[in-house]
C-alpha cells in the first residue's frame, strides 16, 4: 500500500514511462493543479484579509480562477495526447494486420497447392520443410487474426452472425484442430460432454475463438504427458464449458491481471510457450457481447480450471 502510494507520487518516472513532457503528463498536472489551488486559495484569503477591499478580493479570486482554468487546460491537453496515442496505436495495429493478412493467406494457398503435388512430385524431405513453413505461417496468421479481432472489438466494429448451436460438435472440431499440439505435448484429453446439452444462441466463429483459446492454453501450460479435462454440461438456465489442467498454474498475485491485454504471467512456462497474451482478453471481451461470463481457479504448480457460462436457449 505504502509502496504503491510512493510509486503513484513518483510522477517523473511515470511521465518518462509514458514518454510525455511534464506539462503534458496528467500525473504531474494533477499534482500541480492541487498545489496551485491550495496556494491560490490561501493567497486570496491573506490578500482579502490585509486589504479589506472588495475590488482586491474580486481581482484575486479571478486570478485564482484563471490559474485553475490554465492548468485545467493543460490537463485536458495531456489526456487528449494520451487518447490520441491510443487511437494511433489501434490504427497502426489495424493497418499492419490488414497488410499482413493478404500475403500470409497467399502463402498458405500456395503451400496447399504445392502439397497436392499437382505441379510435380515432392520428396519426403521437401514435405517436412513445407510442413514447417506452413506451421510458421499459421502462427503468424493466428497472431494477425487475433490482433484484428482485438481492434474490431475495441472499436465496437465486430460483426456477429448469430445461430442456435450445440457446443459438443464445436468442441470436437477444435480438439481435432489442436491434435498436433496435443500430440506434441503428449497430453491426454478427457472429454465429459453431457448428452442432453441445450443449444446456445451465439456466433459460432466467436465461440470457436473462446473454446480454442481455453483448450489450447490448457494444453500449452500442461506438463508434458499431463492431462486436460474438458466438460460441457447444463446448470440451471446456463451451459457451462469447463477446461481443467494440472499444469504450471498461475501465481496467485497475478490472478487479477490475467484477462488484461498483452498480459503473460511470469510462470516458468512463459519462456517455453508461444503467445502474446491476447487470448484471454479476447475470451472475456467476446463473452461480454453474449451475456456470458468467464472465471477461473488456479494455483502455481498445481494447475488451472477455466469456467465459461452462457445462457441456454
Ligand atoms: P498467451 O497464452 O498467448 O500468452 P492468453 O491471454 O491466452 O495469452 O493467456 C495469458 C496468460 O495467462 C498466459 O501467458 C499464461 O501465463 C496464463 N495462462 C492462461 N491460461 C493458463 C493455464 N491454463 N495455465 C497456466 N497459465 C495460463
Amino acid at each position: 500500500m505504502f509502496w504503491k502510494l510512493l510509486d503513484d507520487l513518483n510522477f517523473i518516472a511515470r511521465c518518462k514511462k509514458y514518454n510525455l513532457g511534464l506539462w503534458q503528463c496528467p500525473n504531474f498536472l494533477f499534482l500541480a493543479m492541487g498545489f496551485l489551488t491550495i496556494v491560490a486559495m490561501f493567497g486570496t484569503y491573506l490578500v482579502s484579509k490585509w486589504f479589506d477591499n472588495e475590488t482586491v478580493t474580486i481581482v484575486s479570486v479571478s486570478a485564482v480562477g484563471m490559474i485553475i482554468f490554465t492548468v485545467g487546460n493543460f490537463v485536458v491537453r495531456g489526456f487528449e495526447k494520451v487518447a490520441e496515442a491510443n487511437i494511433m496505436k489501434s490504427e497502426f495495429i489495424s493497418i499492419i494486420s490488414h497488410q499482413l493478412c493478404t500475403p500470409l493467406s497467399a502463402v498458405r494457398w500456395n503451400l496447399e497447392i504445392l502439397e497436392t503435388e499437382a505441379n510435380g512430385k515432392i520428396s519426403e524431405k521437401q514435405k517436412i520443410f513445407l510442413e514447417n513453413v506452413k506451421k510458421s505461417n499459421d502462427k503468424m496468421l493466428k497472431l494477425v487474426s487475433d490482433l484484428l479481432e482485438v481492434v474490431r472489438i475495441d472499436q465496437g466494429r465486430s460483426v456477429f452472425h448469430m445461430e442456435n448451436i450445440n457446443l459438443v460438435p464445436l468442441a470436437e472440431e477444435i480438439i481435432d484442430d489442436l491434435r498436433h499440439l496435443i500430440k506434441l505435448k503428449d497430453v491426454e484429453v478427457i472429454k465429459k460432454f453431457d448428452a442432453n446439452l441445450p443449444q446456445i444462441y451465439i456466433d459460432p466463429k466467436k465461440m470457436k475463438i473462446i473454446m480454442e483459446n481455453l483448450i489450447s492454453n490448457a494444453v500449452k501450460y500442461s506438463y508434458d504427458g499431463g492431462k486436460v479435462e474438458i466438460k460441457l454440461y447444463p446448470e440451471k438456465k446456463k451451459v457451462l464449458f469447463v477446461v481443467r489442467d494440472w499444469g504450471v498454474g498461475i501465481p496467485r498475485y497475478q490472478h487479477g491481471r490475467i484477462f488484461e491485454k498483452f498480459f503473460r504471467s511470469d510462470n516458468k512456462s512463459r519462456y517455453r510457450t508461444e503467445g502474446v497474451g491476447l487470448g484471454l482478453y479476447l475470451v472475456k471481451a467476446i463473452l461480454k457481447h453474449f451475456s456470458g461470463e468467464v472465471w477461473f481457479e488456479s494455483e502455481a504448480e498445481k494447475g488451472s480450471t477455466f469456467y465459461v457460462s452462457l445462457p441456454a436457449i
